[in-house]
């Protein structure tokens, strides 16, 4: 099967569209239809997509992944801690959980992936995100993902 690269598909003609949608067009597919096809299977598999698509964008430096975050209103991105054993990412506004009613679990695997897959594309290090706050999930402020290294 041939797969589609990350450049074709954000290849888009939408004359009359533009290249923004809904933010529910995103969340019903990965909240609403991936949960009810896969069930807790769901988290895993947005955290390894995530992370894989995270390494394929070949993302050199921070700012570069900054600017695709705002280019694609993932959410807007702040960075509280960066030291040589832990990097804290906080995601406001973010597009799969704020306004969510919290109900009670993480929910931001993919975004968890996506950035432990473009950190780790930085460094050169092995990167795991573990979700420590959650707008949608708990009613935090941010999604605050925690960044470890495995060298
Ligand atoms: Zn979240």
């Amino acid at each position: 099967m041939e797969p589609v690269e990350i450049a074709n598909a954000l290849q888009i003609n939408r004359p009359q569209l533009g290249n923004m949608t809904g933010v529910g067009l995103y969340r019903l597919f990965r909240l609403v239809a991936m949960e009810d096809i896969l069930g807790t299977g769901a988290s895993a598999i947005s955290y390894y997509a995530g992370k894989k698509m995270g390494k394929e964008l070949q993302i050199k430096q921070l700012d570069d992944f900054l600017a695709l975050c705002g280019e694609l209103k993932i959410g807007r991105i702040e960075i509280p801690v960066m030291t040589k054993e832990l990097i804290h990412v906080d995601v406001h506004e973010c597009v799969t959980c704020s306004g969510l009613t919290p109900i009670g679990r993480a929910l931001c695997h993919f975004e968890g992936g996506l950035i432990a897959g473009v950190v780790e594309g930085i460094l050169g290090k092995t990167v795991q995100a573990r979700e420590v706050s959650c707008i949608g999930g708990f009613g935090h402020d941010t999604c605050g993902f925690e960044l470890r290294f495995r060298t």
